[in-house]
């Protein structure tokens, strides 16, 4: 398309095409300056959508004196000129683009074809006459190019912030054009969200099923299309054949033209389609503009663009022609000299000025480029396509849904559903019923996940159906292969909805799938088998009191009875008649010889006393202080004694999971494929580091299929299997079996959550 201002006569008496006539008479009326305008072009069917908003746009300026009071523009499109310059003639495609050039050119529009339009932008570089493109930014860029289409670098930005919103972290990226690389060079070199996949679509290819499959067998299920409308609506709807426009399925949708395509049989799939929009719609002129457009329910966004173009340069002519008087003289495209000597002025004046159009704020940057872009951010929802949030170049993303209406619309889409949730046989989270009656579905199982699923599907209301992991694993990640299993394989692979058992909330699962908040909290712990209880010794009278003690007491016992006999020895009271009748009898007895004095003190000790008796002070004094300090050995044997008997003495070799790793008779192991194993894998503490060598090891392995595998071998193991194991069961086991107990405190703290596919 171009515009060609020629001296009034001229175009006047030229030929009058109908379908300008009212143009013409607005020519007719004009009485200073009038601009004409021509413009060619070979359109296809989409481009003819654009022609017709050119020739309305020119209509409205025209009719409103306002805008150019002084100026009148007319189209005139000349289908033959332009087209993809690689399969016509080169050559005559210049011949005829020179033969506009040479009635007078003001600015050329367009055209939409890369090829064509890199063609028309090296001949308008040279000539200095405005180019005007409403397409995508590519490559190479021309002076004279006045392009009204966001530039790459507010693409990238925006389809960025809104993977970081939805916190992909592994997506994938289909691609139509090399070029385009350049809106997405965000996503690519974002380090923490690089997509994990990147494939280009084949322009020879229609069949893109093979790709997809591919793609959903590799688990990606966040998928970013950069593609034409039409193109996007081909790949989505083999997408659909494929179940990949289901619950778990987010696409982000580059394309500026979502809006106009009709996805209604995407509406009730529970996909998310995301994309942005530039027009404005809430303009009180686009419907209007829409009435134009031969009633159009709605516009692409390169249409509503060239009808900002067609404003933005009427604008810029009118300022130009305020201030100088505009001569548009023939161009001869064979001589170098020969240029329009307003071009850069009309270029310049159309980079400053601010207007407002169908595509927001139009306005440049010092580099030529949109800046104040704003973009509404939509989303397909059963009731249509609706605005969820604003992305704006200087203020980032913004959702603008209030909470309450996602809430509610989440909540309403569960409603009914039925959901498979994977769940894992462990006491007393899920356990099988034992019946006299065959039981079948959901009724085979009791325990806490089957409560806590029952009361959530009564709130939701959810149905359900329970499903027991294949491998029996809770999920670890292959490092080799980079694939999870168990439960966390099974929602990852999209064969469940959901993950509810005794899962644990780990770091490197929240990198794969979601988890709700914490439904129980734990840590691990060390089970071990209680010490076993052993017959009295025969000795076993002598505990109360330490050796030592019994050897103080012995020589206690000797040291007393010698004091006694010596003292009693001298002691001259201690002297008696053994015949009291004859009183003058030389014989005198002293009761306290050496077996007697040991039979008294050991009789005292005893506390059973006996038939000697001291008379003298001294021995008194010594038999007194004997006697009390046995009132204390006594009574503090009687009471170890009593503590001895009632209290059973075991001890237990281990005290802590330290004292685990420090020893190696016993044994000690976890689950397999559990967050506890991982927990020692991944562990920088260099005792769990020694642990989890030791158990990777041991042979026979240490590793158990299962929590009651474990409890089996510490019960088996008599002393010689620790198991690690999580709080929460542990505190289960040994409240059912007196044999076991707890060994130390929790080596960590963490939850349980339930599992959900990774958000979309
Ligand atoms: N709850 C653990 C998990 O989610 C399994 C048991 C364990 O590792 O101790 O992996």
């Amino acid at each position: 398309m171009y515009l060609k201002l020629l001296d009034p006569p001229m175009v006047h008496i030229k030929s009058k095409p109908s379908i300008f006539e009212d143009v013409y008479d607005a020519v007719s009326r004009c009485t200073s300056t009038v601009v004409f305008a021509k413009s060619g072009g070979l359109f296809d069917s989409d481009e003819n959508k654009q022609e017709h908003a050119f020739q309305k746009a020119i209509d409205r300026i025209n009719t409103n004196r306002n805008i150019l009071p002084r100026v009148t523009l007319i189209p005139q499109i000349e289908g033959q000129i332009l087209g993809d310059s690689f399969r016509a003639n080169k050559k005559g495609e210049q011949k005829r683009l020179c033969n506009i050039l040479r009635k007078g050119v003001a600015a050329v529009f367009g055209p939409q074809s890369s090829s064509a339009a890199r063609h028309i932008q090296s001949i308008c570089d040279t000539m200095e006459i405005p180019h005007l493109e409403t397409r995508r930014y590519k490559m190479n860029r021309g002076s004279c190019l006045v392009n009204l289409f966001p530039h790459p670098q507010a693409l990238s930005e925006a389809y960025v912030s809104v993977v970081k919103a939805f916190n992909w972290k592994n997506f994938a990226i289909i691609y139509e054009d090399i070029d385009d690389l350049l809106h997405l060079q965000g996503l690519i070199g974002e380090h923490q969200m690089k997509p994990s996949f990147i494939t280009c679509l084949n322009p020879e290819m229609t069949d893109y099923r093979p790709l997809l499959k591919k793609m959903k067998n590799m688990g990606y299920s966040q998928i970013v299309i950069d593609c034409s409308a039409e193109k996007t609506l081909t790949v989505l709807k083999q997408a659909q054949q494929l179940g990949m426009t289901g619950s778990y399925h987010s696409y982000l949708l580059t394309s500026l033209d979502i809006h106009t395509l009709n996805l209604d049989d995407f509406k009730y799939g529970g996909a998310n389609f995301t994309a942005f929009k530039l027009i404005n719609s809430q303009r009180s002129e686009f419907k209007k503009i829409l009435q134009d457009l031969d009633n159009a329910t709605t516009i692409k966004t390169e249409t509503a663009l060239m009808y900002d173009a067609v404003y933005l340069f009427a604008k810029a002519l009118h300022d130009l022609d305020t201030t100088q008087q505009i001569d548009i003289n023939p161009i001869n495209c064979n001589s170098t000299t020969n240029t329009f000597s307003h071009g850069f002025s009309l270029i310049n004046y159309m980079k400053v000025i601010e207007i407002e159009g169908l595509s927001g704020i139009i306005k440049f940057d010092n580099q030529g480029f949109r800046t104040n872009i704003q973009f509404d951010v939509i989303s397909l929802r059963e009731d249509g396509i609706k605005t969820i949030g604003k992305w704006n170049s200087s203020v980032g993303l913004n959702f603008t849904r209030p909470y309450m209406e996602t809430y509610t619309e989440i909540v309403e889409s569960l409603q009914n559903r039925h959901f498979i949730i994977t769940t894992i046989l462990n006491a007393p989270y899920f356990m099988r019923k034992s019946s006299s009656e065959k039981l079948i579905g959901n009724d085979q199982f009791e325990g806490y996940v089957v409560d806590l699923t029952k009361e959530i599907s009564r709130i939701l209301g959810f149905n359900y159906s329970f499903r027991l992991v294949p491998d029996g694993r809770y999920g670890s990640l292959n490092r080799v292969t980079n694939e999870w299993d168990g439960t966390i394989g099974e929602l990852l692979e999209q064969r469940t909805d959901l993950v509810i058992a005794d899962l644990t909330i780990t770091y490197e699962r929240e990198q794969a799938v979601d988890f709700t908040m914490p439904f129980m909290n734990l840590g691990i712990s060390v089970l071990y088998r209680k010490p076993i209880k052993h017959p009295p010794n025969l000795f076993s009278f002598l505990s109360p009191l330490s050796f030592d003690v019994w050897l103080y007491m012995a020589t206690a016992y000797l040291g007393v009875s010698l004091l006694l006999f010596i003292l009693a020895r001298f002691s001259p009271y201690e002297w008696e008649n053994p015949h009291p009748c004859k009183r003058d009898s030389d014989i005198l007895e002293n009761q306290f010889s050496l077996i007697n004095s040991l039979w008294f003190v050991i009789g005292t000790l005893m506390q059973q006393g006996s038939d000697i008796v001291p008379k003298a002070l001294s021995t008194r004094i010594v038999a007194g202080t004997w006697w009390f300090f046995t009132l204390i050995m006594i009574s503090s044997y009687t009471a170890n004694l009593a503590a001895f008997l009632t209290v059973e003495r075991m001890e237990s070799p281990i005290t802590s999971a330290d004292d685990l790793a420090k020893q190696s008779t016993i044994k000690y192991g976890v689950v397999r494929g559990g967050s506890t194993a991982a927990f020692f894998r991944d562990s920088n503490i260099s005792t769990y580091q020694r642990m989890w060598t030791v158990m990777e090891m041991t042979r026979p392995t240490v590793f158990t299929e299962s929590n009651q595998e474990g409890v089996e071998r510490v019960i088996r193991g008599r002393g010689n299997f620790a198991f690690l194991m999580e709080s929460t069961t542990i505190e289960y086991v040994t409240e059912r079996n007196c044999e076991l107990t707890q060994i130390g405190s929790m080596l960590d703290n963490k939850g349980y959550g339930i599992a959900t596919p990774p958000s979309k």
